[in-house]
């Protein structure tokens, strides 16, 4: 079976029912929802990893896969640390990884009015009241795991007061931090986030959409139910972490007694071996300056991947493989590398760059003479064409691809030796000069005009191919050969002080020599380089005539496909 027929059955393996299409399915079945409406609720706080993408993905996919409907929703009741900046880079993630929100782009901050709405209700309810414990006291009150909490002081209050004080909170009468509203749930159950949690609390904070008409903001464990529940959303996919809130979750749609309320379904987050995901890591990076801003190629950040020369595809396929799963497991960065190489592969062209030049001359090769030889673009996608490269006397090849006493099994250029130059002729290498310290500058050959690629010639055989570059017209670019920015035999974290273990060399420049048709190459073109891997071009390094490329994944790969 070929590569690509594998990877095929195995993602249908992975993604041909997960648990929560499972948990979908039933509820059609039973009539609880008659359609599927999910949403990605970011918080506008940073810019959004390949993590999120495995959200957007499963929650997009899954509306598009039951004929439901998607919603963008930007969760930002929190004006701390919010900003336009960031809805925008978010929106631009979302939309290349290929979700497609239409009209439904939502802001939980325009639901502002419902929430407030929402409290008055539960206050009515007796199902609320405004606390005057300090933050430091509420805690303290709460209890711990092993004893229960105790009850707050002003829970006694009655409903006409609350609904004034709590008024009062929103009329600005109050300080920050001098009065909260709590949810009469449980002081004594053994789920904390039950004890009475805080719903609303005084902030006298500008909010980027909302400015200053309110200082009283909803807490997040509060706000979300009601997003849902006023989207019409059916199953409201979280990570993990939020299982232990699932309940408070259900008591606030029950409680404001929404018609068909909306499920919280858990799922285990995606986490990378050796590589940082979470925003709040990503940008301790971009702040100690140790990653060239959000979308320095090192990062997984969506922006980051994006400008290495990642595709949606190859995001996509890759999350296929994670699966979607409710126990935790930590991928492995070279299945995602082994994914853009399966995405590329065939539809990018294979040009010829020399990273590490030495000069190669063909001693009787007639000088000033230019060949143009017709290339196969993609030998195994024809539907790419063929390019004219120039042939002449000097050409470069890798310093790697000589040896003046090579080892056994090297079958690359080394004195006496015949080599195929890719695209070309066989060329024998017959000496070689050295600088004053010893460095190997020119190799000097033959060529053997009878051999020329594609002529049909049988008369011998020679076992290394390797890869040049026309001297005369070849362009000098610079390529960025980029490793993980983590130092991977020492793991993320410093298990002292909790710093982040950095690779000191996880960014390596070199000036290559390439095609003179690399020169033209575009913003976001990327290319395999022969012998070598993919490469993509720089959007914010590279100018007209002058591109640099990033280095998105070398040819080899360590990672085996799971069987299906
Ligand atoms: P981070 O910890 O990186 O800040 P977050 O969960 O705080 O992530 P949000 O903006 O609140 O970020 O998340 C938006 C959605 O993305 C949430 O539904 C969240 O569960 C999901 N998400 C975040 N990180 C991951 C991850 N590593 N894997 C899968 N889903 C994730
Ligand atoms: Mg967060």
């Amino acid at each position: 079976m070929a590569d690509k027929e594998i990877l095929e059955e195995a993602s249908e393996e992975v993604v041909s029912k997960n648990f929560i299409e499972q948990i979908i399915d039933k509820d059609l079945e039973e009539g609880v929802y008659e359609t599927v409406h999910t949403r990605f609720p970011p918080e506008p706080n940073g810019y959004l990893h390949i993590g999120h993408a495995k959200s957007i993905l499963l929650n997009y996919g899954l509306a598009e896969k039951y004929n439901g409907l998607f919603n963008m929703r930007f969760d930002d009741t929190n004006p701390t640390k919010e900003k336009v900046e960031f809805v925008n880079s978010q929106l631009e993630d979302i939309k290349w990884l290929g979700a497609k929100w239409d009209d439904r782009l939502f802001y939980a901050s325009d639901y502002f009015p419902q929430m407030y709405e929402a409290a008055i209700k539960l206050i009515k309810k007796g199902k609320a009241y405004v606390s005057d414990l300090s933050a430091d006291e509420i805690r303290e009150y709460r209890g711990t795991f092993d004893e229960p909490g105790k009850k707050d002081p002003y829970s006694d209050r009655s409903i006409e007061e609350n609904l004034t004080l709590f008024n009062e909170m929103k009329e600005g009468k109050y300080e920050d931090g001098s009065k909260v509203l709590r949810a009469r749930i449980d002081m004594a159950s053994p789920n904390m986030n039950m004890r009475d949690p805080v719903i609303y609390r005084v902030a006298h904070m500008t909010h980027h959409r909302t400015g200053d008409t309110w200082c009283i903001y909803p807490m997040y464990d509060f706000a979300h139910p009601i997003e849902d529940a006023i989207e019409g959303i059916t199953h409201s996919i979280c990570t993990l972490e939020f299982e232990d809130h699932r309940p408070l979750y259900n008591w606030v749609v029950t409680e404001l007694e929404y018609p068909h309320p909306p499920k919280q379904i858990e799922f285990a987050k995606l986490y990378l071996k050796n590589v940082v995901t979470g925003k709040r890591y990503i940008k301790k990076l971009v702040e100690d300056g140790i990653a060239d801003g959000w979308d320095d190629p090192r990062l997984v950040s969506i922006s980051a991947l994006r400008r290495r020369g990642y595709t949606p595809e190859s995001i996509k396929m890759f999350c296929k493989l994670a699966g979607v799963s409710k126990s935790q497991a930590v991928a492995d960065m070279a299945m995602l590398e082994y994914c853009i190489r399966e995405d590329l592969k065939l539809k990018r062209p294979r040009m010829m760059a020399v990273l590490d030049p030495i000069k190669l001359v063909i001693d009787n090769y007639e000088e000033g003479k230019t060949e143009m030889l017709s290339v196969a673009n993609n030998l195994e996608n024809e539907a790419l064409g063929e390019r004219e490269v120039p042939f002449s006397r000097e050409l470069y090849i890798e310093r790697e691809d000589f040896m003046e006493e090579p080892p056994k099994k090297y079958f690359r250029l080394f004195p006496g030796n015949e080599v195929r130059l890719m695209n070309a002729y066989f060329v024998k290498c017959t000496s070689f000069e050295k600088d004053e310290n010893g460095n190997i500058t020119v190799v000097h050959c033959t060529y053997d005009p009878e051999t020329k690629s594609g002529s049909g010639f049988t008369g011998r055989k020679v076992k290394g191919t390797i890869h040049w570059v026309n001297a005369p017209t070849a362009k000098k670019v610079e390529v960025r050969l980029f490793e993980n920015i983590i130092d991977e035999e020492k793991g993320v974290y410093n298990e002292e002080d909790g710093s982040i273990n950095v690779n000191p060399d996880s960014k390596k420049i070199v000036t290559a020599f390439v095609e003179p048709a690399l020169a033209e190459a575009k913003a976001y073109e990327s290319f395999q380089f022969v012998r070598n891997g993919f490469y993509c071009v720089d959007y914010k390094d590279s100018k007209e005539g002058a591109p640099v490329f990033n280095r998105i994944v070398s040819l080899k790969s360590s990672f085996v496909l799971p069987k299906a």
